[in-house]
């Protein structure tokens, strides 16, 4: 499954990666009322992609009249379930340990990876969560704010709430359209149980009037569940205190597949801290290590989350086609101790509650949306007036992060005025667009002539970032030229001052 929002490259990518024997799609999707057409990019990906499926199938929606056909590959959803009618089709048995879906996630390269997960460990880990997690049970109804291209989706549209024998709703569209009230409506006429959600959503939410909380019959809900992103005191408060449900934060990754920090109401009731996930969930042996010497951390004190192994039920066994990225990527932070790396901070307070602080690595998180700087700076790379660029998230009130690009141009003369910075920024944001798809498209674009590094030559991403926040850049001992600094506190405030866009 890949999220359709990416654009024909990054599909390409995957598809060479996957190597599937026939993709799956529809003719298009929809977005606040605007159809996207995704038949058109499936075939340009197609084109460009060294290992093609033999087949397409297509599910036509009517949201493209004018859909392209390729004759002996492209088949017709609808054809085929009218020739195939009541065909009896038996189950095939595997072996647990099997694979059974792969889902792209990024890291710090711009090689995306494949996450790859088995069979018997993630029905297990599916069934113990919706029974001790989410207090979903048989008949019920689950509705899943996500997208199934996302693990979220993967988990908690399409796996778990079947797999509990329950409803699960997919719902195509935004919190605010047609009105701020459309999820609570969609609650209240389907009964809904257990409702799973990102931050994200929420503070768009917290933008229009609370009275749209109160408006429809909430009485079958009995949890929300918060996730994809850190999960603001504010925010939880808000939301919480609105609904007057229990609103629960917790915290896990695609590599995971299931909760790793969570309430487990359906275990034993602890009371929510504001901005925590709570605790480990059972299978996890976590621990948060100093970055210096893989020690334990004490209360209170910033450190990297890690999981001892074995991992539990549920999450990834390996990167689809490669062991040795799995082991190189996930158990080498640390030389002294080979544990699992979730490249996240978090400290412990003395109660034992966790609080997440960010990724340790050059991923960033858009809206719930997990990005590698790195994708987003091949893409930016991609135009030809572009020598180097750095990318880095910053921080956004209603996004969480936003990618901004600090690009090195080839020709100082193609930003000599305000006009042909714009012109340019446009040009870039394009070539995102049409690279890696519109969600990684940064929120803006400035020009230097040279990027902080260190000495050894790797880009201070972190100074940057930091000085995009407006805070302190930090440790500048390895740094081999500090005018490359000035440069950047000069790009971002005189840009800012000239109003591009
Ligand atoms: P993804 O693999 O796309 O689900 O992204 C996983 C990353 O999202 C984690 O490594 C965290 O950085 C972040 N994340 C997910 N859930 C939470 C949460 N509840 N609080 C803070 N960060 C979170």
């Amino acid at each position: 499954m890949v999220f359709g929002g990416f654009a024909a490259a990054s599909l390409a990518a995957r598809i060479d990666d996957a190597k599937p024997a026939l993709m799956v799609t529809a003719d298009g999707g929809s977005r606040m009322g605007k159809p996207i057409l995704y038949k058109s990019l499936v075939d340009e990906s197609l084109r460009i992609a060294e290992h093609p499926p033999k087949h397409v199938l297509i599910f036509r929606r009517g949201l493209d009249p004018q859909m392209p056909v390729t004759a002996g590959r492209d088949v017709d959803w609808k054809e085929m379930s009218q020739q195939h009618a009541g065909a009896q089709v038996p189950c095939t048995w595997l072996e647990s340990s099997e694979p059974s879906y792969i889902l792209y996630t990024s890291g710090t390269t711009g090689k995306p990876k494949g996450v790859q997960r088995d069979v018997g460990g993630h029905a297990v880990a599916m069934a113990a969560s919706m029974r001790h997690i989410f207090c979903g049970h048989p008949g019920e109804t689950m509705f899943t704010t996500s997208d199934i291209g996302w693990v979220v989706g993967h988990s908690y549209i399409i796996y778990g709430p079947l797999i509990a024998g329950m409803t699960s709703i997919l719902y195509e569209g935004v919190p605010v359209r047609p009105d701020p009230g459309v999820w609570w409506k969609i609650v209240q006429d389907h009964k809904v149980s257990v409702m799973f959600s990102a931050p994200t959503a929420v503070r768009v939410l917290k933008k229009s009037d609370p009275a749209w909380l109160k408006k429809y019959d909430l009485s079958s809900l009995r949890h929300l569940f918060l996730a994809g992103e850190p999960l603001d005191e504010p925010t939880h408060q808000w939301i919480s205190e609105g609904l007057g449900k229990p609103v629960i934060d917790h915290y896990w990754q695609t590599e995971t597949g299931w909760p790793v920090l969570s309430a487990m109401p359906g275990v034993e009731k602890t009371p929510i801290k504001f901005g925590s996930p709570s605790f480990p969930v059972y299978g996890y042996d976590l621990k948060l290590l100093r970055e210096s010497d893989a020690s334990e951390a004490g209360d209170d004190e910033k450190a990297v989350v890690v999981i001892e192994p074995p991992l539990p039920p549920g999450c990834m066994t390996t990167i689809w086609g490669d062991d040795e990225r799995f082991v190189k990527t996930y158990f080498s932070t640390f030389s002294k101790k080979q544990v699992y790396t979730t490249f996240d901070w978090g400290i412990r307070d003395r109660d034992g509650y966790y609080f997440i602080l960010g990724r340790t690595d050059d991923v960033i998180n858009v809206a719930g949306h997990r990005l590698g700087t790195r994708e987003i700076e091949e893409a930016v790379n991609m135009h030809p007036a572009i020598a180097e660029c750095a990318v880095v998230g910053v921080a956004d009130p209603l996004k969480g992060q936003l990618p901004m690009a600090f690009a090195v141009v080839r020709d100082a003369a193609l930003v000599a005025d305000p006009a042909a910075r714009m012109k340019l920024e446009g040009e870039i944001m394009k070539t995102v667009d049409q690279q890696l798809g519109a969600i990684g498209r940064p929120g803006r674009v400035f020009f230097v002539t040279l990027l902080p590094k260190t000495r050894s030559g790797k880009v201070l991403r972190r100074s940057i970032a930091a000085l995009a926040e407006g805070r302190d850049p930090g440790d500048l001992t390895t740094i081999e030229d500090p005018a490359s600094l000035e440069q950047i506190r000069n790009a971002l405030s005189s840009t800012q001052t000239k109003g591009n866009p």
